[in-house]
């Protein structure tokens, strides 16, 4: 009977064990559907157990004892291998093995192979979050070793502000001279040396013409065929455009507005004519180009009427002259100067016309830098 009671009791601890272990979260939905069959084997099985791994017993106390020490036995077995099971899971199908006959002792070896296989898990997250660590390191710092990509530079200038003249050479290296050249244009035109200067010959004529609002003036492109001649050479007119207010200044005094005609000979030399523009009666040519202004800004109007250019001139032809640059960028130099003494002069009708596009668009004057300034007699 004892043994039949330690049996029951072994077994209904079983049941409870399982009982526990099926809400143990570490065990797989399939190893809890065997947990009743488990109990029913330890029921049997464990009986069978007991008489197949049960010593004889060759003491005389009688069956009992070698029963009870026997379960004794198989229950320190168990917590031992539970408890190596649990420490050395590594250990597990050794285990397993071993404990083929003890369902209790598998369930163990079942669970220290789940909590392996979490941990395995584990360490493989946290190894794969450590390399993966390393790798963003890797590519922040290779990132960081990499030079930046060289600067694009710029094309937008203006008249004032972060784009104005003051940092036209900064905006682009091929703007360089902008800063570093001493033949920059406009100045401030004074100490004339006076001489004979051999008159410009101008050998202009009614032409087709077209109007562009070009952003930064109003500029009209001249047919062809336009020239003014000087100093032995013959310069052809390409183009017209307006400032205001005037870039040149004579002796400290600036004009409301000045227009420049840009002329090149046959090896692209630049002469540069300027007319100054004062307060006066209309000007046609200019009302003529007002007239045909087209309605946005980088758009041409090409009108079907002709400009001569000749009735842009003074009548009086005496001027200064001198080298200089374009007044914009990239401020090329070696540019002939030919400023012509007489103003131009122009309706405040027409100077209010331009102001409303452009109330300034001039470059500040430049340093003379020692320059020669010749001045007609
Ligand atoms: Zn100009």
């Amino acid at each position: 009977m004892r043994l039949l009671f330690s049996l029951i009791a072994c077994c209904c601890c079983a049941a409870v064990s399982a009982n526990d272990k099926q809400i143990d979260p570490l065990i797989s939905p399939s190893s809890r559907t065997l947990l009743p069959t488990q109990a029913g084997a330890r029921m049997y099985g464990g009986a069978v157990g007991l008489s197949t791994t049960a010593p004889p017993s060759k003491t005389p106390a009688g069956k009992e004892a070698p029963a009870k020490d026997s379960k004794d036995s198989k229950e320190a077995k168990e917590t031992k291998e539970t408890k190596d099971a649990k420490e050395a899971p590594a250990a597990g199908p050794r285990k397993s093995a071993e404990a083929a006959g003890d369902p209790e002792a598998e369930l163990s070896a079942k669970i220290a192979a789940r909590l392996a296989a979490m941990r395995a898990t584990q360490q493989a997250r946290a190894a794969a979050a450590t390399a993966h660590a390393k790798k963003a390191a890797a590519t922040k710092a290779a990132a960081a070793a990499v030079p930046p990509p060289p600067k694009v530079y710029s094309n937008v200038w203006s008249y004032e502000g972060e784009t104005g003249p003051a940092n036209w050479a900064r905006i682009n290296p091929a703007w360089a001279k902008c800063g570093s050249g001493n033949r920059q244009s406009p100045i401030d035109i004074r100490d004339g040396m006076r001489v004979d200067l051999e008159q410009i010959n101008f050998d202009y004529h009614p032409s087709s013409f077209n109007v562009t609002d070009s952003g930064k003036t109003v500029q009209v492109m001249v047919g062809r065929g336009n020239f003014l001649s000087v100093g032995n050479r013959m310069y052809e007119l390409v183009q017209f455009h307006f400032h205001r207010p005037s870039e040149e200044r004579i002796n400290g005094k600036g004009y409301e507005m000045v227009v420049h005609l840009v002329h090149k000979d046959g090896e692209g030399r630049i002469a540069m004519l300027a007319l100054l523009l004062e307060r006066g009666r209309a000007q046609p040519a200019i009302q003529q180009v007002w007239n045909n202004l087209p309605l946005e800004k980088m758009e041409t109007m090409a009108p079907a009427e002709t400009l001569d250019p000749m009735d842009l001139l003074p009548a009086r032809r005496e001027y200064y002259t001198f080298m200089g640059s374009m007044t914009t960028p990239p401020c090329e130099e070696n540019v002939l100067w030919l400023v012509m003494k007489e103003p131009v002069q122009a309706s405040p009708a027409q100077m209010a016309f331009f102001s409303r596009l452009y109330p300034y668009n001039a470059r500040p004057v430049q340093p003379g830098s020692g320059r020669i300034i010749k001045e007609s007699n």
